[in-house]
C-alpha cells in the first residue's frame, strides 16, 4: 500500500502506525521524510514530533546526516567542505539542507566565514545582511586580540546555531533586537569578566542574552558544574535555558491568558525573584524536588522552573529529531516512576515516553560501556511531563501568532 495512506494495515492493527509524513516508498524524493512510528490517539495522522514542529509540508529534518549534493557522501551540519569530492558546502537554514556554496544561484556565505573562518550558513537572495540568520543575532562578540577567544567564540556560535534551528523548526525564528526599545527581538552578548569587576553573569533580560565567555572553557565549566552540584553543564544547555527565558518574555509576558496557564503549573512568577534565589542558594531545593521539577534549580522560582522545563522540551525535540533522522528506533519500556498514567495522554507524553526515554536509556547504557558518566541523568515525573506539555502547547500557540518580520 502507499506509504502515505493514513492507516497502515500491518501497523494499524497493532495500534502502531507510521507518521503521515513517512518517506514515500513508491515515489522516492517526494520530500516527505519522517520515519517515526507511534501509538497514537485516533484523529492524528502525524507523529508527535511532526506535530511539535508546525511547518506544514515544508517540514523536514533540520540536522540529519546530510548528503553532499555533488557526490552523495555523508556530510554533517557544520561541514564547510565535502570530505569525498572537496566541494565547498554550506547550510541553508530556511531550506534545512546542505548546498554547494557556489556564488551563482543567488547564494552567499555568511561574512563570518571569510572574516573568522567559522560559519557555514548560507544566505539566499534577497537577504541583504552580511551575516547569516544566526550570526546576526550576536551583537557583542569577544575581543579577538586575546589568545583563545576566536576558538571560544566559535564554540558559542556552534551551540547557538542548534537552538536557532530548533526555534526555526518551531516556527519561532528570532529576529535581531534593533534597539533597546525593541520589545520583540533577540540579541546575544558574549562577554569576558574584567579584572577588578564583578564577574559576568549568564542570563536573559528584555531580549538580550548575556553569556559569560568563560563557559566556553572546559576546565572552568566542569569546575562550575561540580561546585554547583549540577548533573550536566554545557553550552547548548545554557543557550536553551536563556532562550527559554526569552520565549517567555517574548511570547507569554503580557498575555494574561497564557500567563494564567503558566501559573497553574509553574506557580506565580510574581513572587520576589531576588529573595527566592537567595533562599535557594542558602537552603537548597525542597527535599521532594525530584517528584516535581526537572532539576533542583527549577525549584528556585517559577521563572526558573519555566526556563529549565522549556529548555528540556527544546532538548527532547532536538534529540528525538536527531534519532529519527538517523533512523534510530528503539523498542522497550521506558524508565518511568509510574508506568500507569491513566487518563493522562498529552502529546508530549508520546514524544518523551515512547520516543525519547528509550533512546536516552540506551545512550546512558552505552556511555557506561565506554566508561563515561550518564549523558542523560534526568528523571521525568508526571508533574514535569505535565509542565512540558504546557510548554509545548504554549510554544505552538505562539507560532500561530508569528508573522515573519513582525518580530
Ligand atoms: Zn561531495
Ligand atoms: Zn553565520
Ligand atoms: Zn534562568
Amino acid at each position: 500500500m502507499h506509504a502515505h495512506s493514513r492507516v497502515c494495515i500491518s501497523h494499524g492493527l497493532a495500534g502502531v502506525r507510521p507518521c503521515f509524513f513517512a518517506t514515500c516508498r513508491l515515489a522516492p524524493g517526494c520530500g516527505l521524510s519522517c520515519n517515526m512510528r507511534w501509538a497514537g490517539a485516533l484523529g492524528h495522522v502525524a507523529c508527535p514530533l511532526r506535530r511539535a514542529f508546525p511547518q506544514g509540508f515544508r517540514w523536514r529534518f533540520a540536522m540529519p546526516p546530510f548528503q553532499c549534493p555533488r557526490c552523495g557522501q555523508t556530510v554533517f551540519f557544520d561541514n564547510t567542505l565535502c570530505g569525498g569530492c572537496g566541494a565547498a558546502l554550506g547550510y541553508l537554514p530556511r531550506m534545512r539542507r546542505m548546498s554547494e556554496a557556489s556564488v551563482d544561484g543567488g547564494l552567499r556565505r555568511c561574512a563570518n566565514h571569510a572574516l573568522h573562518g567559522f560559519c557555514n550558513w548560507l544566505l539566499e537572495e534577497p537577504e541583504h545582511s552580511w551575516l547569516c540568520l544566526s550570526c546576526r543575532l550576536t551583537r557583542v562578540s569577544p575581543d579577538l586580540s586575546m589568545a583563545g577567544k576566536l576558538e571560544a567564540w566559535q564554540k558559542l556560535e556552534a551551540a547557538k546555531k542548534r537552538v536557532v534551528v530548533t526555534l526555526m523548526q518551531l516556527g519561532l525564528t528570532p529576529e535581531p533586537k534593533h534597539s533597546a526599545e525593541d520589545p520583540l527581538g533577540l540579541s546575544f552578548e558574549f562577554l569576558d569578566s574584567q579584572p577588578d569587576a564583578s564577574p559576568v553573569l549568564t542570563g536573559h533580560a528584555d531580549g538580550v542574552i548575556t553569556l559569560n565567555m568563560a563557559e566556553a572553557d572546559d576546565v572552568y565549566r566542569e569546575k562550575a558544574r561540580v561546585d554547583f552540584g549540577e548533573p550536566v553543564r554545557n553550552l547548548l544547555g545554557h543557550f536553551r535555558h536563556e532562550v527559554a527565558h526569552y520565549l517567555q518574555y517574548r511570547w507569554l509576558a503580557g498575555n494574561e491568558r497564557a500567563m494564567d496557564r503558566c501559573r497553574a503549573v509553574f506557580g506565580d512568577e510574581r513572587a520576589d525573584y531576588a529573595s527566592a534565589l537567595a533562599a535557594y542558594h542558602q537552603s537548597g531545593p525542597p527535599a521532594d524536588w525530584q517528584t516535581r521539577f526537572i532539576s533542583a534549580y527549577a525549584s528556585a522560582h517559577p521563572w526558573e522552573d519555566w526556563a529549565e522545563t522549556c529548555a528540556h522540551v527544546l532538548l527532547v525535540l532536538d534529540a528525538v529529531e536527531t534519532a529519527a533522522a538517523w533512523g534510530l528506533r528503539l523498542e522497550g519500556p521506558a524508565a518511568t516512576a509510574e508506568p500507569a498514567r491513566a487518563g493522562f495522554r498529552p502529546e508530549v507524553e508520546h514524544l518523551v515516553v515512547e520516543q525519547w526515554l528509550p533512546v536516552a536509556r540506551f545512550l546512558n547504557a552505552m556511555s557506561r560501556s565506554m566508561g563515561e558518566r550518564d549523558p542523560y541523568p534526568f528523571l521525568i515525573p508526571d508533574e514535569v511531563l505535565c509542565k512540558m506539555n504546557t510548554v509545548q502547547k504554549l510554544l505552538r500557540e505562539a507560532a500561530t501568532q508569528y508573522l515573519p518580520g513582525s518580530a
